[in-house]
């Protein structure tokens, strides 16, 4: 019996949604300064380092990891102030959970309704599920009210498109910007279906919807600590009623989150204050760079509450590559959402990755001057 080549396989078997997708593309960064992924710049401190190592040696890695992971959430409860009634449900990071939401509400026909331009994985995992998205652009071009939530346009698209998935990232990425809080709850009021809060940048933010969670049947938080110092491990959760939680707690694959993520998360937990105070130092950071990049002749930059700047210039993809040829990686938006034409991210880093990128990004001007 003779196969027919894999490729031709594949483009048989493989469902045509996958067919037309591209893969999430993450590109090699060894030897770069490193500013395109939100990661916390800075190291633990060396006691806590050796904690953890003292840990690990000992860790129980050929038994399955606890599944329900009590100690752990018990953690993460204390550490981030749940009420006491809410469930946590925890993923291989917040990307697995959104997928775990949209493989529960799927039902044929059900709708993913997000905000455009926003995090890319909730569209993506839409159409890994095979789930109908609809995408409502946000306000842009208005000078302080950009990015900002089209509350009218939003609320219309609810109404007319009744979906069973909403989310809405506080603060957003890639745009840093924080919708307005009330904005988002008429948006929970309207929604008939469930409105996950993703607050993936909690550390650098001024506000979160985690009290408002028993006051809405249809609210859940979603957060991770990837963007706080524990991106490599991969570890999200969702908090919300036990209702919701125990459903989804069906689907999730009962070893998600293996023993050594579990032990080290733990660890780092019981020092959150380290964690917390590296975000504070990230602000500052953050603001430092705003005024520097704010100085720039030929650039725009927004204002964020997340440990990114969203900026414009006259051409990103020539800034973007650039900086890159001066050693400095970040993100260029350009070519992805048409309201981020021209638009790049940076990460913000220590105080010295900082100086190295304003000094690639004037060196990069001054050559178009
Ligand atoms: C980074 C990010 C996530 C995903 O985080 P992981 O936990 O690393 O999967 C989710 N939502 C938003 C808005 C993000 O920026």
């Amino acid at each position: 019996m003779s196969y027919a080549p894999a490729a031709s396989l594949a483009q048989t078997l493989v469902r045509r949604e996958i067919l037309d997708l591209h893969a999430y593309h993450v590109p090699d960064s060894a030897g770069y300064v490193k500013l395109d992924a939100m990661e916390n710049p800075y190291s633990i401190p060396p006691e806590l380092r050796d904690e953890i190592a003292m840990a690990v040696a000992s860790a129980p890695i050929n038994r399955y990891p606890d599944p329900g992971a009590a100690s752990l959430k018990e953690k993460i409860r204390s550490a981030t102030g749940l009420p006491q009634r809410m469930d946590v449900l925890l993923g291989n990071g917040s990307d697995e959970l959104i997928q775990l939401l949209a493989l529960a509400l799927n039902k044929p026909g059900a709708t993913l309704l997000s905000v455009e331009p926003s995090f890319v994985m909730y569209k993506m995992i839409a159409a890994f599920t095979g789930m109908r998205y609809v995408g409502v652009p946000l306000i842009s071009n208005s000078g302080a009210a950009d990015f900002s939530l089209d509350l009218p346009a939003t609320l219309a698209a609810i109404a007319r498109e009744q979906p069973a998935l909403v989310f809405l990232a506080y603060p957003n990425n890639p745009t840093g910007n924080l919708f307005s809080a009330d904005a988002v709850k008429r948006i929970i009021e309207a929604a008939p279906g469930l409105v996950v809060v993703d607050e993936a940048y909690y550390a650098f933010a001024s506000d979160s919807f985690i009290p408002y969670l028993a006051s809405y049947p249809n609210l859940l938080v979603m957060r991770t600590f990837s963007k706080l110092g524990m991106a490599g491990l991969r570890l999200g959760f969702l908090a919300g009623s036990a209702a919701w939680l125990e459903q989804l707690e069906k689907l999730r694959l009962p070893y998600n989150v293996g023993v050594l993520p579990q032990l080290v998360a733990e660890k780092l937990l019981d020092h959150h204050d380290v964690l917390l105070r590296q975000a504070e130092q990230l602000k500052q950071e953050r603001a430092k760079l705003y005024r520097q990049l704010e100085a720039v002749a030929g650039v725009q930059v927004y204002s964020s509450e997340a440990n990114f700047l969203l900026f414009r210039v006259a051409n990103a993809t020539a800034v973007f590559d650039g900086l890159k040829q001066r050693g400095v990686l970040i993100k260029n938006l350009s070519g992805g959402h048409p309201m981020l034409r021209d638009c790049l991210r940076v990460t913000v880093g220590t105080a010295e990755e900082g100086a190295k990128f304003m000094a690639a990004l004037q060196d990069t001007l001054n050559q178009f001057a």
